[in-house]
């Protein structure tokens, strides 16, 4: 497996020695937690759970559970997906010894958990003693033009409560099993996606906390945690005061934020844009490196107006920016704790953060 040795390792050594920024990963599988230790991560900066859900021994569970109309039903086919999500998080707990790992709740474009053809449209109708008819027009309600700006993130956490709920007690379990084999404690950090107001963050931080509370409560212990927010909607930067009030982290989502702020699809947007570039009339490729003037200072907005509201809130970066040396340089200028990158990209992010904090440093020398 790739591993850091000789005088490369040397030199990552005399780069944490000047760094100021923390360097986390982006994991979501046993393997990419061990590449990013390897790497160096100082913990996981986001763990995507999406993917998770696309076992074949799972993702018939939750198209169950998004077409079935009545509450008992939903909440019988996700808590089939309890013990899944409980090992995913307990390896990872496990894998990570005691460093921060934040783990963001479900935020999968609705249409993805739709059942497709004809075979999986059967096989959800005959799991639910339902016609297929019924289940088809369901299926097209539920369908959506737009699905990047419709029904994901927290506002898939919010019409279908059962999901977070599983993952939130998912994810307290673990940790407890992991702190009680251990015995070091593991201090979860739940990252709620694609908020854009402060009363969407409120309503499901409160059933966070009741879960936690109830799992709690069965089990007769303590257990510190953190429930934070992605910051990837323009509105979220621009109300991140308000946001800020029910939120212990923010955690920058850079690709999201380009798409929303540019009007720009993150998934197709290839095809003019090289040309564009070269043209100079964007400042360079907008989902590689920050754009300063635009979503640049959206960050900086939702920086200063969080840490205003509430001086020791944690901020990081987890869009793709995190890993970009150039990006890495603005981070370091607004004063993010941490950046967080794709594992293979954690050395580059590691150096580049030292020579942004000796840069940072050169400027106060000059102005001094
Ligand atoms: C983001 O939007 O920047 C982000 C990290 O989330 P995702 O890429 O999963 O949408
Ligand atoms: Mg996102």
């Amino acid at each position: 497996p790739p591993t850091l040795s000789g005088d490369f390792a040397t030199l990552m050594g005399w780069a944490d020695g000047v760094r100021r920024l923390g360097v986390r990963a982006n994991a979501e599988t046993p393997e990419d937690a061990q590449t990013a230790r390897r790497f160096g991560a100082e913990g996981i900066g986001l763990c995507r759970t999406e993917h998770m859900f696309f076992g074949p021994d799972r993702i018939g569970h939750v198209r169950q559970m998004i077409m079935a109309d009545d509450a008992q039903t939903r909440a019988r086919a996700i808590e089939a997906l309890l013990p899944f999500q409980r090992s995913d998080f307990t390896e990872l707990f496990r894998i990570m010894a005691g460093l921060p790992v934040t783990i963001r709740l479900l935020d999968p474009p609705l249409h993805e958990f739709l059942p497709h053809g004809e075979a999986e449209l059967a096989d959800v109708a005959k799991a639910l003693g339902k016609d297929v008819e019924s289940l088809r027009a369901r299926r097209s309600a539920l369908s959506e033009s737009n699905p990047m700006l419709g029904h994901r993130g927290c506002r898939l956490g919010i019409t279908y409560p059962e999901i977070y709920a599983m993952q939130v007690r998912a994810i307290t379990e673990a940790a407890l099993d992991i702190a009680k084999e251990t015995g070091k404690a593991v201090e979860p950090e739940i990252m709620i996606p694609l908020i854009g107001t402060k009363a969407e963050l409120d309503l499901v931080r409160k059933s966070c906390e009741g879960v936690i509370a109830d799992v709690l409560s069965e089990r007769g212990v303590k257990l510190a945690y953190k429930i934070g927010t992605m910051i990837e909607l323009p509105r979220a930067a621009l109300t991140a005061d308000q946001i800020a009030q029910s939120a212990d982290f923010f955690s920058f989502g850079t690709n999201d934020l380009t798409q929303t702020a540019l009007g720009l699809s993150r998934d197709d947007a290839g095809s003019f844009l090289p040309e564009y570039v070269e043209k100079g009339l964007l400042p360079q490729d907008p989902f590689v490196s920050i754009d300063r003037e635009g979503v640049g200072a959206l960050v900086r907005m939702g920086v200063e107006k969080g840490r205003a509201a509430k001086p020791d809130l944690k901020l990081g970066i987890c869009g793709e920016h995190g890993g970009d040396p150039l990006s890495i340089a603005f981070f370091e200028e607004v004063g993010l704790d941490y950046v967080s990158c794709s594992p293979f990209r954690v050395p580059v992010a590691r150096l580049a953060a030292a020579q942004a904090a000796l840069a940072a440093r050169n400027n106060k020398a000059v102005k001094a």
